[in-house]
């Protein structure tokens, strides 16, 4: 099976950042534009298996891309709120 495990750092990263941003709408429309525009700037992560040591490489790597990640979040939540696909 075929995973972008990036896509569960970002789902993991997000709740932290969107706590520093109050006025964020948390709809579900602009929570997928969210992560659609931050994923489309972050490398996608995939892996064909989570068996064996998969689990230990994803935590190294979720640490070292948290900067990146923590930085894509923010910047894709400034243009979302500045841009809502809704009133
Ligand atoms: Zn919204």
């Amino acid at each position: 099976m075929l995973k972008n495990y990036m896509e569960d750092m970002v789902n993991n990263a997000l709740p932290k950042i969107l706590d520093q941003h109050e006025d964020m709408c948390r709809c579900a429309q602009c929570m997928a534009d969210v992560k659609a525009m931050a994923l489309n700037n972050l490398k996608p992560l995939y892996f064909a298996s989570n068996k064996g040591g998969v689990y230990n490489k994803l935590k190294e790597l979720e640490i070292q891309f948290s900067a990146d990640i923590a930085r894509e979040i923010t910047k894709a939540i400034e243009i979302v709120s500045n841009n809502p696909y809704h009133d």
